[in-house]
């Protein structure tokens, strides 16, 4: 196990259903054994399910990562492989966290990981980010240096942006780590993490229900989303590369054409009390 994690606890947001793991004096977890019996269904079922349905990148990060089957990895264990990679690491974090804590840590190249797992009932689908999201669905796509490059810039952008910044910056990153797509020779497939750790999600983004967009920023920060449905659209990059050229484009000026623009009509029904953005 690798000495470089150097795991942050962050304070919980009130109103959190679950409660963050504290690690011991020696900065690990201990996990009951229902905990690891969620993961390793999780893991088993999710393996085989993304098999022709994730990008190669993810593929390849599976194999770095090389996570364990039947237990939930400590964080430490995860960063050191993500260290020799691109040099990230996996921090401690509680459910949810404030955007600015979240954007620090990402500038700083620190993937913040919630330590909780889903109860039972919540195996197939749960709002909140659990460690089964953060490692399988994000920390395997931070091996790759354009993914880690680019979300390393969205952090700092992050950090520079005001209230109405921030609520484009959050699009962008809904419609790329955690639901975007990826054309590739072999066809479409996935490298979001919200799609690629949700056994659900990933069997809807490759039937032929989604409407595929070519991704173009301003478009990405026009459309409205729902946290609490299966993404009626996704966006596809031409090549995993493209997130490196997204980061360096002038994102402050595609929001101001948004903000022109207007936002989409949302493409799907309105609910009430739905988180949307
Ligand atoms: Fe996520």
């Amino acid at each position: 196990m690798g000495s470089n994690a150097n795991n942050i606890v962050i304070e919980a947001v009130p109103g959190s259903k679950y409660t963050a793991k504290t690690p011991d004096a020696n900065g690990l977890i201990n996990y009951t054994v229902e905990e690891d019996s969620v993961w390793r269904d999780l893991i088993q079922r999710q393996q085989p399910a993304v098999k022709g349905v994730a990008c190669q990148e993810f593929v390849h990060g599976m194999e770095l990562l090389n996570l364990p089957q039947d237990r939930i990895p400590q964080l430490a264990e995860v960063s050191e492989p993500l260290g020799h990679a691109t040099g990230w690491g996996a921090a401690a974090v509680p459910a949810l966290i404030p955007f600015t804590t979240f954007c620090n840590l990402l500038a700083n190249k620190r993937f913040p990981c919630a330590t909780f797992i889903r109860t039972r009932e919540e195996l197939n689908y749960l709002e909140e980010p659990d460690i089964f999201h953060e490692v399988f669905g994000h920390c395997t796509m931070l091996t790759n240096p354009s993914f880690a490059a680019f979300t390393e810039t969205y952090g700092k952008l992050g950090l520079e942006a005001g209230d109405t910044e921030r609520t484009f910056l959050e699009r962008l990153y809904w419609f790329t780590v955690e639901f975007g797509l990826l054309q590739t020779p072999e066809g479409i497939r996935v490298y979001g993490g919200g799609i690629l750790s949700s056994i659900g999600e990933t069997q809807y983004a490759c039937s032929s229900e989604p409407d595929l967009r070519p991704f173009d920023l301003v478009d990405v920060f026009r459309t409205p989303y729902r946290i609490d449905i299966m993404q009626p659209i996704y966006y596809v990059l031409e090549n995993i590369e493209d997130l490196f050229k997204v980061a360096h484009m002038d994102l402050f000026s595609a929001m101001k054409k948004a903000e022109e623009l207007g936002m989409f009509e949302p493409a799907f029904p309105p609910k009430e009390d739905a988180k949307s953005a």
